[in-house]
């Protein structure tokens, strides 16, 4: 998950994810398959993950045909929101899924802040 490289200065605290979503909104997918192999059109899964052996096959058929046919943005611009983040609820549509990089992305750590300061500063509304 790529975090924004801004101050952590003055950045709200908040205690759970409820109505933000924040860090989902530039994923593109959920990260299940590497960027290498992503890049190559070659589906590669990380086999070893749990959360991934216990996805329903037809979810893991779905998510493997929308990354095949993902278009990464050009000139370096972010990924948009994952295609799993449910922007009415602000939410993972499949939480109980969800890959380690996010069950790893902890609320109140560093890259948390860090985004949420940039949406702060930059996309204020969002966060109204
Ligand atoms: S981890 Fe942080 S940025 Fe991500 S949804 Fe939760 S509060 Fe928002
Ligand atoms: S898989 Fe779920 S938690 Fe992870 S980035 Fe996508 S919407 Fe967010």
């Amino acid at each position: 998950m790529k975090s924004k490289s801004t101050s952590t200065n003055e950045l709200p605290t908040i205690p759970d994810c409820d109505s933000c979503g924040i860090c989902c909104l530039h994923m593109g997918y959920p990260s299940y398959v590497t960027t290498s192999a992503s890049s190559t059109n070659q589906t590669a899964p990380l086999q070893d993950e749990q959360s991934w052996a216990n996805m329903p096959d037809s979810l893991k058929q779905e998510l493997l045909l929308y990354i095949e046919n993902y278009q990464p943005p050009a000139n370096g611009e972010l990924d948009g929101p994952c295609v799993w983040y449910d922007a009415a609820r602000r939410c993972c549509k499949h939480h109980e899924h969800r890959p380690q990089v996010c069950r790893d992305f902890s609320v109140g750590g560093k890259g948390c802040l860090e985004w949420r300061n940039h949406y702060r500063r930059h996309h204020p509304s969002y966060l109204t």
